[in-house]
């Protein structure tokens, strides 16, 4: 190990830091956030620094550099640029036995200044003892998507119940295990959901019911895990998978997504039970409810978002209803990635005012057309659920009075490798023959609309979009 880890209060504490430049301003901005007492010598200062917010906030010594200066300080900051005036500080600094960090140059410094992720009182420092500044940044990403802005608030109030857990729970091995509830359960989840007032209350009561047997407090992660590629998930959702017990998930959840559950976690496809027909929907009800009553983290994983046509609705109706607290992290619904991968901006300003999401399968119970209405229209229509009646969503929407040369992409696995993107016109489309053209097998939005037509120039994921031969045509 070539640099130990110290985490140094510098609060009132005078820093000095070499040089007035675009660096030396990014290492001042860190210093006054610790509320060091920073002297800035430099001959001049740049703009950055001149201009900085926190321009008031610092002394600036009109000088050159002169190894008297370390006298007196806690740490010095090396950013000139010139490596001779960087040697000379560093030597000063060497020599006096002081800390001393020259920006980008290892050999020079005796201290090294981390990336961090700052979830004060929390804070993470990553280094990679100056030789991959890039791969410590890198590692710092990652982290950063793991632990959120909540674990500062979530330390906070740890930190400020401290003395009070100490006294209730002298032994250490029961602390641990108390910490580790708070944590992974209802405290956290209230600081999360920025309900910090409620976690505190809720640590009060974990603490004076400490000792006592409680059941086991389950609850519902409901997640979008977008349309397919696994770079489109949220952060939460990425958290969310990493934390749960159970996953339920839909047949449409990517492999990619898949991937990302945490390895000991069960997995359970609703679409498909033991490869047999799908679940219906009360026995995914069902299922819900039982894995939390036991405790466990249940992650309900749907395609897209759960709120656009994925029935969580009706899940957290029964949740609530047996008392068990949910969450819901939305997702990017297929519309939305469908048009972002096919190239389809779909409120495009001179072609549509607005956007629809609707759906091409009749409610159980309804006789009405659901596209019925939606042929006077004239925004952007996105079609879900439509690939087995797309002659027939054409003939409707031709019938309702929408132009029979309105463009037409049907996107079938959005976001996917397999991506594909068909183009054509209503006309057209209501002359198939029925069925799904083209072999189109896989998940498929049907977008409407003269911004559809936009994806031959817009087009950046994956293959070309392709025309829709007319069905004569490929007969022949
Ligand atoms: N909740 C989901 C929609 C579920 S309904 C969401 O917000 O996206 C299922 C329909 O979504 C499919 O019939 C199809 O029309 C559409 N869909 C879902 N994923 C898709 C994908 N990757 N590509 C194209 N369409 C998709």
């Amino acid at each position: 190990m070539q640099y130990l880890p110290l985490f140094f209060d510098l609060r009132g504490r005078r820093v000095l830091v070499v040089g007035g430049g675009a660096v030396a301003a990014r290492k001042l901005a860190l210093l006054l956030e610790a509320g060091a007492d920073v002297t800035v010598v430099a001959p001049v200062l740049g703009e950055t620094l001149a201009a900085a917010p926190f321009a008031g906030r610092f002394t600036w010594l009109e000088a050159r550099f002169d190894a008297a200066l370390v006298g007196g300080q806690r740490l010095v900051i090396a950013a000139t640029g010139d490596r001779a005036v960087n040697a000379a500080v560093a030597a000063a600094c060497e020599a006096a036995g002081l800390p001393v960090n020259v920006v980008d140059d290892p050999e020079l410094s005796n201290t090294i200044v981390p990336a961090i992720i700052d979830r004060s009182p929390l804070m993470i420092a990553v280094s990679s003892a100056g030789t991959a500044p890039m791969l410590a940044r890198a590692v710092r990403e990652r982290l950063e998507t793991l632990v959120d802005e909540s674990f500062g608030a979530l330390a906070r109030l740890l930190a400020g119940a401290r003395q009070r857990i100490v006294a209730r729970i002298p032994d250490a091995a029961n602390r641990r295990r108390f910490y580790g509830e708070a944590l992974a359960g209802e405290v956290a989840r209230l600081v999360r959901a920025g309900r910090e007032h409620e976690a505190g209350a809720a640590l009060e009561a974990a603490l004076q019911h400490e000792g006592a047997a409680r059941p086991p407090q389950g609850r519902v992660l409901l997640v979008g895990a977008g349309p397919g590629d696994p770079g489109l998930l949220t952060l939460r959702a990425l958290r969310a998978l990493q934390e749960a017990d159970v996953v339920l998930h839909d047949g449409l959840v990517s492999e990619g997504v898949l991937a990302l559950v945490r390895r000991d976690a069960t997995r359970v496809d609703v679409s498909k039970e033991g490869g047999g027909p799908s679940v219906p929907q009360s026995r995914i009800n069902a299922l819900l409810v039982e894995h939390a009553r036991r405790g466990l983290t249940v992650v309900r994983l749907k395609g897209g978002d759960p709120f656009v046509f994925g029935r969580g609705g009706e899940e957290l109706r029964v949740l609530r209803g047996a008392g068990i607290p949910f969450e819901v992290v939305p997702g990017i619904t297929a519309a939305v990635g469908a048009a972002a991968y096919a190239g389809i901006p779909l409120t495009d300003r001179d072609v549509a005012a607005g956007v629809r999401f609707v759906t091409a399968r009749r409610a159980e119970g309804v006789q009405a057309d659901p596209l019925a209405g939606h042929g006077a229209s004239r925004d952007t229509l996105v079609i879900y659920m439509g690939r087995a009646a797309l002659q027939h969503s054409a003939r409707t929407l031709l019938d309702g009075g929408r132009a029979a040369s309105t463009p037409v992409a049907l996107v079938e696995n959005a976001t996917r490798p397999a991506q594909r993107v068909l183009t054509t016109t209503l006309e057209e489309l209501s002359r198939e023959a029925g069925g799904a053209p083209h072999g189109l097998s896989g998940p498929v939005v049907m977008i409407v609309g003269a911004a559809a037509a936009q994806c031959h120039a817009l087009h950046w994921f994956g293959r070309a979009p392709q025309p829709l031969a007319p069905a004569l045509e490929r007969a022949s």
